[in-house]
């Protein structure tokens, strides 16, 4: 069995220095696999939570976007996993990226991405970040405000910009809104053309974000027609577009009604008829949780367990103390189980979800797991009570493996499962 104390922080990015290690899993089910490793961590009295990342199925999210959006380029959008087992199978699978912020471009550049595959996507910028971004030819980057335009102009006046617009929030019906505080709502547009055009900044695009977990494709479409529209309208101020960037919030969670596949279906058809090849627009996007979430599966130990019974709370009441021998299951109210994960590390987002899988009744020292925790997991991990982030476990079913063998290209240490 590996030792978990080798496993890779999920936070560094030293892939040049040490090769991250792969388990190469025999036809397994995940929760045979999970009860090998668990086994295996009871016999060297380890209890840490830790996740179990199937690098498979990260490249069947990538072949999935390949088949459903084959003219979209994906630009990885990095602040939903950062992970640098992940990122290097999507730089290695030709994934673009999604920066926004200094630290996150500097991980990405130092992995040997060329910046021309970067997009600083933030539309707020600190102007270190941006000077960061101009002096490592990271030109493409997004506004949606007229402050920002003076900045950019002053500090990174070559920039190729998108102009970041708000969807109809409404249609988009997505769980996480982001246009409260993003993008410029259509009655702005005109005037920050201008003032860029006064500033001779150069606008080439359109970009939205229709909200995380949109649940109704409806939102990109309108937001197509949108960009179509300011398309049009640039025109008027000397500008030809020659990029729309349609954002992120792509479902992944399999507990989800709304598929990516029924996305793909609506998108394809509202580019076909608002922006067809021939057009020549280029097309990107900003994927976050669609390429990870499917991945990671978080395994949590059980460290304690409280059994809270009916009954008054006088603690001189002898007679009904002796109610509570242990044995005695009829007055028990509820039974509150601990774990060495919370809200405050890398589970903050399974109140959503909430898919919880036992695998035998819990006492003390049992494990159980979540499924589907990749995305927006380990990026907002505090270490709250000093209690350590999941460590990261990779694996690779066999099958898959042998079916890649020569194909693409993954620089880890592969090994077999003893
Ligand atoms: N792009 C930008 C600018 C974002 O703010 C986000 C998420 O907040 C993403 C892309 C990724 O979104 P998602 O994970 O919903 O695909």
């Amino acid at each position: 069995e590996p030792d978990f104390d080798t496993c890779s922080s999920s936070i560094q990015f030293n892939n040049a220095i040490r090769m991250e290690r792969v388990e190469i899993v025999p036809n397994l089910s995940l929760q045979e696999l999970i009860e090998k490793k668990t086994t295996a961590m009871d016999q060297q009295f380890k209890d840490d939570s830790f996740m179990l990342v199937n690098i498979g199925n990260i490249i069947e999210r990538y072949r999935e976007w390949k088949m459903r959006l084959p003219n979209v380029e994906p630009f990885y959008a990095v602040k939903c996993n950062n992970d640098p087992v992940l990122l290097r199978i999507l730089i290695n699978l030709g994934v673009n990226f999604d920066c926004a912020s200094m630290a996150e471009m500097q991980l990405i550049l130092d992995a040997g991405v060329h910046p021309d595959r970067i997009v600083y996507a933030n539309t707020i910028k600190a102007v270190s970040h941006l000077r960061f971004a101009k002096e490592n030819n990271i030109n493409h980057t997004v506004f949606d405000n007229e402050d920002e335009l003076h900045k950019i102009k002053k500090y990174h006046p070559n920039a190729k910009l998108a102009l970041r617009i708000c969807p109809d929030m409404k249609s988009c019906e997505s769980r996480f809104q982001l246009g409260i505080k993003f993008g410029a709502p259509e009655r702005d547009v005109a005037h920050l053309l201008k003032v860029a055009r006064s500033l001779s900044l150069d606008v080439m695009g359109v970009s939205f974000h229709v909200g995380s977990d949109c649940l109704n494709p409806i939102g990109y479409e309108k937001a197509i027609i949108a960009s179509k529209k300011i398309f049009k309208l640039a025109e008027k101020f000397g500008y030809h577009f020659k990029e729309l960037d349609i954002g992120g919030g792509f479902t992944a969670s399999s507990a989800l009604e709304m598929t990516f596949e029924k996305a793909a279906v609506t998108i394809s058809k509202a580019l076909q008829e608002h922006f067809p090849p021939e057009s020549g627009v280029r097309i990107i996007a900003e994927p976050g949780r669609f390429f990870p979430t499917r991945a990671y599966t978080i395994v949590l130990n059980i460290i304690g367990k409280r059994v809270v019974r009916k009954g008054n709370n006088d603690p001189f009441d002898l007679e009904h103390e002796n109610a509570h021998l242990y044995e005695n299951t009829s007055d028990i109210e509820k039974v509150l189980y601990y774990v060495n994960e919370s809200v405050y590390g890398s589970i903050g987002f399974i109140t959503l979800d909430p898919t919880l899988i036992i695998l035998k009744p819990l006492n003390a020292g049992d494990w159980i797991y979540f499924e589907e925790l990749g995305a927006y997991s380990l990026v907002l991990a505090t270490e709250f009570n000093s209690f350590k982030k999941p460590k990261c476990f990779y694996y690779i079913q066999e099958e898959f493996w042998n079916e890649i063998q020569g194909k693409i290209d993954l620089p880890f240490d592969f090994y077999n499962m003893s």
